[in-house]
């Protein structure tokens, strides 16, 4: 490989020249060493490379990029690019454009697909954790060729079309330089290797569908959505390729009577207007079972007792729990019965209420006298 010289020296003209400049510096050098009058050994070589530098450092763009990387981008055998950093043009580029590293990349077999597997559970569940046997039927690896695809006492060979590599790289020109892209190999699919002798029972894929039983553990606090990743629990992967994820989702099914908000649960509580009156005891069900509950005479609608540490557990901070809330809802009767009535009548005269049974507007006579 030769080394190259600087295009700039090779014209005797400095890196600001102007492009007048470089044409005249051109001109005058390519009369001396043209071989048509220039006789003298290595006047040949010498006008290919004062051609080659005015070829560049005329066009703007090449002319930037070989200000920019140091090279001209032809490639082939000029030997562009031994001097700097870069192994190769392809590895510029890469550099610069995100590709991927050369020859970094080897064949290999692909990974098997992430599978989901929905799980219901209850709130309960949810609450104290729980551990449940899922059963499915995914794509294991298959037992005659042991996940390889290749029949029982043969190999998968070395791919032709990529050499092994998995990969195929084409370069391209273009004004900047080569540009080279790198493909998965469609002969091999990327896995470096090809099966000749495919194994009998799963055709060479290396894998057959298989039911498989799991236990999963559902921690405490879990909640609606969540999902719990077991790696290399999914589908095996093609001709002996790692297992993809399983991801339980977890769906929490809604309680019959109990809220719940994260770490919160909330219970609606009904009473009756004399319960809220006079004061009770109420039982409220809980995920532990159901309570005993004091309503105080006199409490008010919407009340909010709170039953501390009755809620979910927080999921990340062991032996913390939320808070059972429950919410009082004075129930007022919408039929009553007529002895009910007279009662209600009796009371309200008694508290000096004014009402009226047809729905006018009684006024209190003594009152209104006095
Ligand atoms: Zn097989
Ligand atoms: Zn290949």
């Amino acid at each position: 490989m030769a080394t190259e010289r600087d295009l700039y020296s090779v014209l005797g003209v400095g890196r600001d020249a102007t492009d007048a400049e470089i044409k005249r510096a051109f001109r005058k050098l390519a009369q001396q060493t043209h071989p048509d009058v220039n006789r003298e050994p290595g006047a040949d070589e010498r006008f290919k490379e004062i051609n080659q530098a005015y070829q560049v450092l005329s066009d703007p763009q090449r002319r930037q990029a070989y200000d920019m990387f140091g090279t001209t981008g032809d490639g082939g055998d000029q030997g562009f690019g031994t001097g700097g950093g870069f192994g190769n043009f392809g590895d510029i580029f890469d550099a610069f454009f995100g590709g991927t590293q050369a020859g970094t990349r080897r064949g290999h077999p692909l990974a098997g697909a992430d599978l989901r597997y929905d799980l219901r559970i209850t709130l309960e569940e949810a609450v104290r954790g729980v551990d449940k046997e899922i059963e499915f039927t995914a794509l294991g690896p298959c037992e005659t060729c042991e996940g390889s695809g290749a029949a029982p006492g043969t190999e998968a060979v070395t791919c032709e079309q990529c050499g092994g590599r998995g990969e195929i790289r084409t370069t391209r020109r273009t004004m900047l330089g080569q540009m080279v892209n790198v493909s998965t190999c469609p002969r091999c699919h990327g896995e470096g290797k090809l099966i000749t002798d495919p194994c009998p029972t799963c055709k060479g894929d290396g894998r057959t569908q298989r039911k498989r039983t799991l236990r999963v553990t559902i921690p405490p606090g879990i909640d609606e959505g969540h999902q719990i990743r077991l790696s290399n629990e999914g589908e095996a992967g093609p001709h002996g390729g790692p297992p993809g994820s399983l991801y339980v989702a977890v769906h929490v099914q809604p309680h019959a009577q109990l809220r719940r908000e994260g770490t919160e649960l909330a219970y609606d509580a009904d009473v009756s207007i004399v319960q809220a009156a006079l004061g009770t005891r109420i039982t409220v069900p809980t995920v532990d079972g159901e309570e005993e509950v004091e309503i105080k005479a006199g409490t008010q609608p919407g009340t909010e007792i709170r039953l501390r540490g009755k809620g979910v557990p927080h999921l990340r901070r062991a032996g913390s729990r939320g808070d059972l809330h429950v919410f009082v809802n004075v129930v007022v009767p919408s039929k009553l019965s007529k002895r009910q009535r007279e009662l209600l009548a009796e009371y309200a005269e008694e508290a000096g209420e004014p009402v009226s049974a047809d729905g006018g507007i009684l006024h209190r006579v003594r009152d209104a006298l006095g």
